[in-house]
């Protein structure tokens, strides 16, 4: 079998016309949709991240605000700057870029932006929100791969679903995801023996590790989707993933490759969470609506 290749960057295109149009409509009832990302220090990679945000909102009509700070930025400043974004009604979502210098506690400053402005979807309200099953940010790469696993037209009900990996950011919240589609989920992490044992029996696996070739062709279910989430450089210096595209795609039905999976979709998904949130700071307070 020669597995579909699921092109992240085509379903990007797609969403981010739908992103554009509803910008469009918000900005048209005077409510452009607006993210502030603020970028302290002179990380390379950080800078390469933010600059590709800002450069998306523009594309899709998100009004943007790029702050940076040089890396003695203090954590009582940078609070400060968050709660003046807080009120600004003109920002519907806000980005801090990790990681933070040494010095500034990450979890202090997720929770000082407002859960209303919390498009990265890391705070423990939107966590909450995610765990108990209510409406609110999903954290936007888990976000992203369960848009690929739609595109693929299989439904989720009774699959069973593998994910390697269980950080806040991508693996936790993209089994509750998967949880929530009613797949069966396992997770697996580094003191799992024998991943090959749970993937083998996975009609999904997601990989979100970070080192390359943990998920090999001898691993994979014959049909099953595979989701790249890890970025890295391989020994010839080349970007790729957790998976080994070539040989998975000897097994797999579906397979994410890396670069153009799962990486232009979270930048993709953060835009939406930014449009989603212009779209409730328009609907009136629940207790008004009534
Ligand atoms: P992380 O916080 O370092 O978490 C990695 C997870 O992998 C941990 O839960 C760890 O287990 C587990 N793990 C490590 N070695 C393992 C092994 N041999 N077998 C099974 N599990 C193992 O990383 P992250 O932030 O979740 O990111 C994961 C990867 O995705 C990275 O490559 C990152 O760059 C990439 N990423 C990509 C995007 C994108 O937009 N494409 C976005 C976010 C992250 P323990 O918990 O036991 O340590």
């Amino acid at each position: 079998m020669t597995a579909l290749r699921i092109d992240g960057k085509a379903l990007s295109r797609e969403l981010r016309a739908e992103i554009a149009q509803r910008t469009a409509a918000l900005a048209a009832r005077g409510r452009r949709p607006g993210l502030a990302v603020i970028l302290v220090g002179d990380d390379p990679a950080s800078q390469i991240y933010v600059r590709d945000k800002v450069k998306a909102c523009g594309e899709a009509g998100i009004h943007s605000v790029l702050e940076r700070y040089d890396a003695a930025f203090t954590e009582a400043d940078l609070l400060l700057r968050i709660r003046a974004l807080n009120d600004d009604p003109a920002i519907h979502g806000i980005l801090v870029q990790m990681p933070l210098p040494r010095h500034i506690d990450p979890h202090k400053v997720i929770e000082t932006i407002s859960p209303r402005k919390d498009v990265d979807g890391y705070s423990v309200l939107s966590a909450g929100e995610l765990l108990t099953g209510l409406p609110g940010f999903r954290p936007c790469t888990p976000y992203g791969c369960m848009k690929l696993i739609a595109s693929t037209g299989i439904d989720l009900r009774g699959k069973h679903a593998v994910v390697i990996g269980r950080s806040n950011t991508v693996g936790k919240p993209m089994a509750l995801l998967l949880l929530q589609a009613h797949a069966t989920v396992t997770i697996c992490h580094s003191a799992t023996p024998d991943l090959g044992h749970h993937t083998r029996q996975a009609d999904v696996v997601v990989a979100a590790v970070g080192r390359p070739h943990v998920l090999a062709g001898d691993m994979v279910k014959p049909g099953a989707v595979v989701i790249d989430v890890g970025i890295n450089r391989g020994a010839d210096g080349k970007l790729c993933g957790d998976v080994d595209f070539a040989a998975v795609s000897e097994v797999a039905g579906h397979v994410t490759p890396v670069p153009g999976g799962v990486g232009p979709m979270t930048i993709t998904m953060l835009l939406m969470n930014t449009v989603e949130s212009a779209e409730r700071l328009l609907q009136p307070p629940a207790r008004e609506a009534a």
